[in-house]
């Protein structure tokens, strides 16, 4: 089938209405040498599409098709591709370009690159096309920024681990984390429960952190060691030795923020891995840092590399995200990042059924 000039998608016409997505068409960014086109089989709903579409981030453009979780079948590249051939099945994460020439991008740290371009809610940095995520039938992007995906992992699968997975698996490796770390996992939810079952893979102590018991039943079933409560009176007591907590939690008020230093041990760290919304921010007397000797980081998504060898790492793992599938469509977009909006999924869902809604 021919590839059409105009990319079909759906998303945000009027961030005012951001619960009504709407059909639109795109014209993509002009074909470059390393690029290719992916015909669009699924994609993960992560957090981050919410805020794009509800204007937490800023409201650079409409119409604004989301989603960073995309898994597909090559379908055209660019004539100096060479990593990648028409019909390989990849996966594309939340970064779709880089400059490619910088002192980062030559160390391989693509993910750290001054000129990163987001796969969307952003602008290529040559001739300032939007991007234009994957709840669309096609997506056109550097070919470094797409990688094959293992045959273990089916592609609903997969979808997930492309931001959510990295995301929670990286903090673990810059950690690392190995057999008998002890490692918090703060916020069980999309990023969080990957997180826990990636870190009891690599054989760590996993103690998932919520503010209260509503999901203990599921962190002891995702695995996890220990729990503990924040708001709960006494809730760092026997717990202040931690080596590290990815903090996956998108809220840093209420004090929640103070609470989780106390349960690191000194000199351990903290992992700050999602942002909030542009007016939030963390509140931090350096005093508090000082008795409790915590190192505070922060980690974005994975290089390349390092999201080739987390596909592989799952793949050998047996890493399977809880999804829930749902076809996409205007209606079910919307239904989705409704409940998404509610903490109503365990604990992603997957769009499916592309061929049939954009046939
Ligand atoms: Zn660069
Ligand atoms: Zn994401």
């Amino acid at each position: 089938m021919s590839i059409p000039e105009k990319f079909d998608a759906v998303g945000v016409i009027d961030y005012d209405k951001w619960l009504e997505p709407k059909r639109f068409q795109h014209t993509p960014k002009a074909l470059r040498d390393n690029d290719v086109d992916i015909e669009v089989e699924a994609c993960g709903i992560c957090g981050s599409d919410i805020h794009g579409a509800n204007g937490d981030w800023g409201r650079p453009y409409a119409p604004l098709a989301v989603g960073h979780e995309i898994v597909g079948k090559v379908a055209r590249v660019g004539p100096k591709v060479t990593k990648l051939k028409v019909g390989d099945r990849v996966g594309v994460g939340a970064q779709c370009d880089s400059c490619g020439d910088c002192i980062r991008c030559n160390k391989g740290i693509e993910n750290h690159c001054r000129k990163e371009v987001g796969t969307y809610l952003s602008y290529y940095k040559d001739d300032n096309t939007p991007t234009q995520g994957g709840y669309a039938n096609y997506v056109r992007l550097n070919s470094t920024f797409a990688f094959k995906i293992p045959d273990a992992l089916s592609s609903v699968v997969a979808a997930p681990l492309l931001c959510g997975g990295i995301t929670g698996f990286l903090p673990l490796l810059t950690a690392g984390v190995t057999k008998g770390t002890k490692v918090g996992v703060s916020g069980i939810g999309g990023i969080g429960h990957m997180t826990i079952l990636f870190a009891k893979a690599m054989g760590a102590e996993v103690t998932a952190i919520s503010r209260n018991n509503k999901k203990k039943a599921l962190a002891e079933k995702l695995g996890a060691d220990n729990y503990i409560a924040t708001d709960e009176e006494g809730f760092d007591e026997g717990y202040t030795d931690l080596d590290v907590i990815v903090n996956t939690g998108s809220s840093f008020t209420e004090g929640s923020f103070k609470k989780l230093l106390n349960l690191i041990r000194p000199h351990g760290r903290m992992i700050f891995i999602t942002a909030p919304p542009n007016d939030e921010s963390l509140e931090l007397e350096p005093g508090a840092l000082l008795a409790s000797a915590v190192s505070i980081e922060g980690s974005h998504i994975g290089s390349p590399k390092e999201i080739e060898y987390m596909l592989d790492f799952a793949a050998k793992h047996d890493i399977k995200p809880w999804i829930e599938t749902i076809d996409i469509s205007e209606e079910n977009v919307s239904t989705a990042w409704q409940r998404m909006t509610d903490g109503d999924v365990q604990f992603r869902f997957v769009l499916t059924g592309y061929d049939k809604f954009f046939k």
